[in-house]
């Protein structure tokens, strides 16, 4: 027994699946999951005292790597400060300015503590902002489990859907329409369909929750229009892109490629957090004041703005808004990526991949899938395959193909060409 199998097993006596997020059980891929002791820059350890070149980066938050000195230092200065003081704080303001600084879309945003808290938020007040129920959210976006948006499409295009998890009445998701993503008549007759009725489109605008799907230029624009035209909130859920893909983030890309792009409401969650508790909503000045104790949507949270979490994402936001960093980011995550799918070139089995900023994924497919149903035509088996001979060789990948990779500061040039070798011998030998 290693003592990893023995920490699994011991830890599924009294966690359900021995887990506290279902993906870190390994289900989809087999095999015993790591239990890390400790992380340093690119590089996690586990319990057998191996190292990994880590692309999880806890989902996307260690954008600096991890354990990076200025973090540290920031909320060990906080810490001795005290843990929570359930009222307000200076470091709230300056952590909500700064996202603000680089997102110009946030006139005002709330802290809370995950990203699905955010998202469930952010949904209550854009139905209470309009006074309408109806929401569009699309297949294979993920956008916490709140219940009304567990939902999978139902048979055939613009029908409201079913929960995807037991436990979720249907009427709580019987006002939640689900669409193929990036897909303009599809949302056009959905528009037509209810247009009137609808409070918000939620979108992940690169879909990180099936590895790595662009929303396409005319696809976001449609989205943009259809929700000026009908009086609907455009919600972009960039908890995993947010800060992650650019400092403008994903909506930054958008504007660049469509002049005047803005969301009315973004939810964020991940980087600005560093590693810590810590996510928000925010957008336009006029909804964000519906909330209570201004307005009349109910929104709370005891340990929201956290003093600890606020050092933590305010000192990640100021790390990686120094100049040149992104820039190397995505050069090094381009590179990356180019080279795994170089390799499987080489080794003839059929990759590509796309990357923006510090995100990244990349498919056992001749080419890049635009929504949920080409993504699930990867070859599991085969994705599962590469899984393990990557983990085997020291190189610790998502484990499941529909989720996305990240790469962080800390990640030199080495341990990309030692990823893209471990590729090499990975793909000759499966
Ligand atoms: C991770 C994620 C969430 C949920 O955030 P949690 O902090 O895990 O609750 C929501 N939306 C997107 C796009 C995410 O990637």
């Amino acid at each position: 027994m290693t003592r990893n199998q023995d920490l699994f097993t011991r830890s599924q006596q009294r966690i359900p699946g021995g887990v506290n997020s279902p993906v870190r059980a390994f289900k989809a891929v087999g095999g015993t999951p790591r239990f890390i002791t400790r992380a340093q820059g690119a590089y996690m350890f586990d319990a057998d005292g191996q190292r990994y070149i880590d692309y999880i980066n806890s989902w996307g938050p260690m954008i600096l790597g991890h354990s990076h000195p200025e973090v540290l230092a920031a909320v060990q200065e906080a810490m001795a400060q005290g843990l929570s003081f359930g009222a307000p704080t200076e470091r709230e303001i300056e952590l909500v300015e700064a996202i603000a600084g680089h997102l110009p879309s946030v006139e005002m945003a709330r802290l809370v503590s995950s990203g699905t808290e955010a998202g469930m938020s952010a949904l209550r007040l854009a139905r209470g902002a309009t006074g309408r129920q109806k929401i569009i959210k699309f297949e294979g976006c993920y956008h916490g489990h709140a219940d009304a948006l567990l939902v999978k499409a139902g048979s055939g295009l613009a029908t409201f859907g079913n929960p995807t998890s037991a436990g979720v009445p249907p009427e709580v998701v019987k006002d939640t329409l689900v669409l193929p993503y990036n897909d303009v008549a599809a949302l056009e007759q959905a528009f037509n369909e209810h247009g009137n009725a609808l409070a918000c489109v939620m979108i992940e605008p690169i879909a990180g929750n099936m590895n790595f799907v662009r929303a396409s230029l005319p696809f976001m624009q449609r989205c943009r229009e259809l929700c000026t035209q009908h009086g609907v909130l455009l919600v972009l859920d960039e908890v995993m892109t947010g800060f992650r893909v650019g400092l403008g983030s994903a909506q930054g890309w958008y504007a660049q490629h469509l002049p005047g792009f803005a969301p009315d409401l973004t939810v964020l969650g991940k980087v600005i957090g560093g590693g810590m508790p810590l996510a928000a909503f925010g957008g336009r000045r006029d909804v964000m004041e519906q909330l209570a104790p201004l307005g009349p949507v109910y929104q709370a949270g005891t340990l929201s703005g956290n003093p600890v979490a606020t050092a933590c994402g305010l000192a990640t936001l100021r790390a990686i808004a120094k100049p040149g960093f992104f820039d190397a980011l995505a050069t090094r995550t381009q590179r990356l990526v180019q080279g795994l799918v170089q390799a499987g070139q080489d080794a003839g089995v059929p990759m590509c991949g796309d990357s923006e900023g510090g995100m990244f994924g990349f498919f056992l497919l001749p080419s890049l899938p635009q929504n949920y149903a080409q993504v699930m035509q990867s070859d599991g088996a085969r994705f599962n395959a590469f899984f393990h001979a990557m983990l085997e060789r020291g190189v610790y990948l998502a484990p499941a193909l529909f989720e996305a990779g990240f790469v962080s500061g800390a990640h030199s040039d080495a341990d990309i060409d030692a990823t893209i070798e471990a590729a090499r011998e990975a793909l000759r030998a499966g």
